[in-house]
């Protein structure tokens, strides 16, 4: 038995032969003590309901609720997973609902109470997608723990000036609070994945760090880091025909690349895009 009196994950894995298929990105945890690592990341879950993406055969579903979910809402795209759930489900009466689907194709809203936390050693190939639709999308989470590869999350919580600085670490760095709780090596999952992993932790802001229209935000951070080896006045130069006036008017320097421009100088320059747009 394991530390919550469920069988091993490697039994559970062997007696529903859950051998991994790559084309859903099963990469598993089956050390319980990492899972619980991961749910504790979380913060209190006592006080929320937890949507898991992909739990597969439960290992991190079984931490969340050993940590003391209040519920945790699980949706998995593979059928074969859902026996070993159904174990996990009667061992927790009424504390795991789990969804035959695709996260990509699902409304959870109905199954979740506010608050909700979002927890998931996420399939790399609809990481940034789930992501950035949490993100933009309705508010209707505090808190998002999750597992990238070490490169996705390089770009989530990346500074201006270095390489990984691009569209991904303004949206998250806009209304989140973004940080890495720990890179995890291949070897802590069966089958190793090629790469590193790292576990991040986003809470949302109240408020969006510095005022800007999110659409206009958005064409600008799209049209400076699509060409990110441009000058500013050259990559913008098709959002507006005084677009090096409006960089100066900011301070921002037209031969600057956006690489090298803070979050906060592109809120105002989309306030000062929109401004002029007006006008
Ligand atoms: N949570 C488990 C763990 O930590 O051991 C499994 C994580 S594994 C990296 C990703 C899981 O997501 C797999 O179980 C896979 O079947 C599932 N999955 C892949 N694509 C999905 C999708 N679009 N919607 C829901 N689940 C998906």
């Amino acid at each position: 038995m394991s530390l919550d009196g469920l069988p091993p994950l490697r039994d559970v894995i062997a007696r529903h032969d859950l051998s991994a298929k790559k084309a859903l990105g099963q990469n598993f945890l089956l050390d319980l003590n990492l899972t619980s690592k991961i749910a504790r990341a979380a913060g209190d879950l006592s006080t929320h309901d937890v949507l898991e993406v992909g739990p597969g055969p439960g290992g991190l579903t079984r931490a969340l609720l050993m940590e003391g979910a209040r519920k945790v809402v699980a949706v998995e795209r593979d059928p074969r997973c859902l026996p070993a759930l159904t174990e996990v489900a009667a061992h927790y009466p009424g504390r795991l609902e789990v969804i035959e689907g695709d996260a990509l194709k699902t409304d959870l809203g109905p199954h979740l109470i506010s608050p909700v936390r979002i927890v998931a050693n996420l399939p790399y190939n609809v990481g940034t997608e789930l992501l950035v639709r949490w993100i933009e999308g309705p508010p209707f989470w505090d808190t998002l723990t999750l597992m990238f590869q070490k490169e996705v999350a390089d770009r989530i919580i990346a500074q201006p000036g270095t390489s990984a600085y691009g569209r991904l670490a303004i949206l998250a760095q806009w209304t989140c609070e973004a940080r890495r709780v720990f890179d995890l090596p291949p070897s802590a999952f069966t089958p190793p994945p090629k790469v590193t992993s790292s576990v991040v932790h986003l809470a949302r802001l109240p408020e969006p760090r510095f005022p800007a229209n999110p659409r206009t935000l958005s064409q600008i951070t799209a049209a400076g880091f699509n060409q990110r080896r441009k000058m500013l006045r050259s990559s913008l130069k098709s959002l507006h025909p005084d677009m090096e006036e409006l960089l100066q008017s900011v301070g921002i320097a037209p031969t600057e690349r956006a690489e090298r421009v803070s979050l906060e100088a592109f809120c105002a320059l989309a306030r000062a895009l929109d401004a002029a747009r007006k006008g």
